[in-house]
């Protein structure tokens, strides 16, 4: 089997016309059809659509350069369906395509099919898909990671350079934590989300998965930009990340957040994350410890927001307008509950159940409205904490990947993992997750890097300066 190529390969080569794309693509689709069966990254893949789609795209001038790119399938797009692995939008094809996939396409990317994910992107182990199983590239038996598994598996099992997924509460970081790949939330409001399946609109975000840094910050250059469609997004310009990509930060002050690596930690992280930790001091960065004193409340106060917003988005799914139907309802009533029902897994259902509960009358004030009020302080220790460093380094996950199956009868467990990702949605501000070695069992591992609000730039180089460093095997299908 042909190697992966990487995005890096993929665009210089193109740009010094050293590169046949076409003979390129090939690889990239002969990888899927040999490894795809035992991976379970796409829900749909057409061969012969990203072959027509690749002819038709400009490769010539394009940032991307006719790049195939996996797409999470909560993304609208007009030719495939838009599942999010739901059996309530299973056969739903949308009228119109997300803002980051026509810029996107406009920038030259070619999209290589849609993933599978978590259904509405709620989990954390692609195990809530009514529509596939995902595995792990480096370990079979172990989950890739959610809810955007397909783009992170895609992208490790080399499949395509680079991938798009979405991040609420950790959605692109842990995912690319447990397939070793760089995965970025960007700044709330960076990438339009405008036909993003809406799971909690305060939190949401799109963002890269890819091999390398490079691959990250070429992906989020075509995907950003104001979007007057979206009334959260941005209007800043976007910045040429690839060209300031190989520089390395001078006087770079990093904030550690050692109290992550206590209690409930492995010590595989613990080890792994301490490591990068002096692999930023021997590259002349000051290292000062931080504490944010309400992360600690990171995990109950999204597990209220997120579901609030999400029992809220998702009341459109009624059987009545788009989407599964039921064919057993007696009265408008029984034929909402009965779709719903059915169209929904458990753990959609779960949280809007959670969400109703906090919304209702008489506890809107104790749960929603206290979760807002921590929201805040949440967010005033990232800010505080950044005017004394320039960026933050601390674990993505508490734990490499799990097998599959482990945590199937305990999502309180699956919850509090989401511990450290969590903060950068409640704060809004960007965060990246990067290879930073394995266990012992040859799992790959993560360390977080995160920054104030649009400092991707900074991400991106020290990302990149890590990457130098410390290069990260990739590839595990050969
Ligand atoms: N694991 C988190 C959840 O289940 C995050 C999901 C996400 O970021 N989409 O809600």
């Amino acid at each position: 089997m042909t190697d992966c190529i990487d995005a890096r390969t993929w665009i210089e080569q193109s740009r010094a016309k050293s590169f046949d794309g076409t003979a390129a693509l090939e690889v990239m689709l002969d990888r899927v059809s040999t490894y795809e069966k035992q991976m379970g990254a796409f829900l749909q893949f057409e061969p012969e659509q990203v072959r027509q789609d690749f002819q038709e795209t400009d490769r010539e001038t394009t940032l991307l350069a006719g790049m195939p790119v996996a797409v999470k399938d909560n993304l609208c797009e007009t030719h495939y369906r838009t599942t999010c692995a739901s059996r309530m939008l299973e056969n739903f094809h949308s009228p119109y395509t997300a803002t980051a996939l026509v810029n996107l396409q406009k920038h030259g990317g070619v999209i290589l099919g849609k993933t599978n994910l978590d259904e509405f992107a709620m989990g954390s182990s692609t195990e809530n898909s009514a529509l596939g199983v995902s595995r792990n590239p480096w370990n079979p038996d172990c989950v890739p990671g959610g809810s955007s598994g397909g783009s992170a598996v895609a992208v490790a099992a080399g499949f395509a350079p680079v991938s798009l997924g979405s991040d609420t509460g950790g959605s692109i970081r842990q995912p690319a934590a447990f397939c070793g790949v760089v995965g970025l939330k960007p700044t709330y409001g960076r990438v339009s989300r405008y036909g993003l399946v809406a799971f909690a609109s305060s939190l949401d975000q799109i963002g890269p998965f890819s091999q390398d840094v490079y691959g990250a910050a070429a992906l989020l250059q075509a995907v950003a930009g104001y979007d007057p469609l979206d009334s959260t997004s941005i209007n800043l310009p976007v910045p040429d990340y690839l060209n300031t990509l190989d520089r390395p930060l001078e006087n770079l002050r990093i904030g550690f957040l050692e109290e992550w690596l206590s209690e409930g930690v492995d010590d595989c992280v613990r080890d792994s994350v301490t490591a990068a930790v002096d692999c930023y001091r021997k590259l002349g960065a000051t290292i000062v410890p931080i504490s944010l004193p309400h992360s600690k409340y990171c995990v109950a106060t999204y597990y209220v927001i997120a579901p609030s917003e999400a029992s809220s988005n998702l009341s459109r799914y009624d059987g009545m307008h788009y989407g599964y139907r039921s064919q057993e309802g007696t009265s408008l009533q029984d034929l909402y509950r009965k779709t719903r029902s059915e169209g929904f897994g458990a753990e959609v259902q779960r949280r809007i159940m959670l969400g109703c509960y906090a919304l209702s009358s008489g506890y809107y004030d104790a749960y929603y409205l206290q979760a807002m009020k921590m929201r805040r302080l949440i967010q005033q220790d990232y800010l505080q904490a950044f005017e004394q460093v320039d960026l933050l380094l601390g674990p993505v996950t508490p734990g490499p990947a799990f097998r599959r199956g482990e945590h199937e009868n305990d999502p309180l467990k699956l919850y509090l993992a989401d511990i450290f990702t969590i903060g950068a949605n409640l704060a809004g501000i960007p965060a990246a997750s990067i290879p930073c070695g394995m266990t012992d069992s040859g799992l790959p591992l993560g360390v977080q890097l995160l920054g104030p609000p649009h400092s991707e730039e900074n991400i991106l180089r020290a990302a990149r300066m890590f990457e130098h460093a410390k290069p990260w095997k990739t590839c595990p299908l050969k």
